[in-house]
């Protein structure tokens, strides 16, 4: 009995993870490093993009052949902040895909169950994902990359040949969770603190960031092993009692929750003021 196939779901590869990115975000960019298979492709399929990380890993988002101009491509719908990567491997042993690593298109249950976990449940992605140094971590973040370095602001050109070599993924060490009270207490007992859920801004060290090649020499130049140290030390001192560790002022409705502003960050609301910067230790505001 034949049976009739319903869906297909093709592979598309980047050995070169950054390179891969960077088309993505940046369609106009030279590089050339997807290799796909396409066979018996039809307009409308899905096709699931693959990133040579380390551990392999999947785009969370799904594109689609092309109709009109086949052959074409895929169509992607990147957007910023829904964009993420899976773990492949873990992706397979969950879903039983018996080739992920050998085959160019899975076919009916296969990819039903792929479409299911990764289009259908569509993932976003928790801030704390983007801590850790490994290569995942690492394309997070370029992922999440609106084209300006977070150190300087300046914009970095992705449609450059060079563009792999001038963007810099700065990774931040595993975040770790907060500490729990001491089991010794006094009959005096004070109120224990529950601190099983804190903020990123009020307790890391590092905080990981996408930087063009002027502030990744200026931080490695100034000996700086972390991103948040390398902001401060970029910020003017508080002219009113010369403290050191001043915040910039962020006016507008930020996109995203409060576990992604940068400690360094001071957000301020919709009411657009003069002022660029912040005093922790004294309060004053000045630009
Ligand atoms: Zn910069
Ligand atoms: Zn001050």
């Amino acid at each position: 009995m034949s049976q009739t196939i319903r869906h297909h779901l093709h592979v598309l590869e980047a050995a070169d993870w950054k390179a891969g990115i960077i088309t993505l975000l940046e369609p106009a960019s030279p590089y050339r490093p997807w290799r796909y298979g396409f066979a018996e492709a039809r307009p409308g399929d899905y096709a699931m993009l693959v990133l040579g990380t380390d551990p392999v890993s999947v785009l969370t988002v799904l594109a689609r052949i092309d109709t009109e101009e086949w052959p074409g491509g895929a169509m992607l719908d990147l957007r910023r902040y829904r964009a993420n990567v899976v773990d492949l491997t873990t992706l397979a042993m969950m879903l039983d895909l018996e080739d992920a690593f050998t085959s160019w298109r899975f076919d009916d249950a296969d990819a039903e169950r792929l479409i299911l976990a990764l289009h259908e449940s569509p993932i976003h992605g928790e801030p704390s994902y983007r801590w850790g140094h490994s290569s995942v971590a690492a394309a997070r973040n370029l992922l999440r990359f609106d084209g300006d370095c977070d150190g300087c602001g300046a914009t970095v050109d992705l449609s450059d040949s060079d563009a792999r070599r001038q963007v810099h993924v700065h990774t931040a060490d595993p975040r770790l969770r907060p500490e729990p009270d001491s089991p010794i207490w006094t009959s005096a007992r004070q109120e224990r603190s529950h601190h099983y859920r804190i903020s990123p801004r009020e307790t890391v060290t590092d905080w990981p960031a996408v930087l063009c090649q002027a502030c990744h020499n200026q931080m490695r130049g100034g000996g700086h092993t972390s991103f948040i140290e390398f902001r401060f030390a970029t910020h003017p001192q508080c002219p009113r009692c010369g403290a050191k560790r001043t915040r910039r002022i962020q006016y507008g409705m930020p996109a995203t929750g409060p576990d992604t502003w940068g400690p360094w960050l001071l957000m301020a609301g919709c009411c657009l003021e003069d002022e660029d910067w912040y005093c922790d230790v004294c309060e004053h505001r000045w630009w």
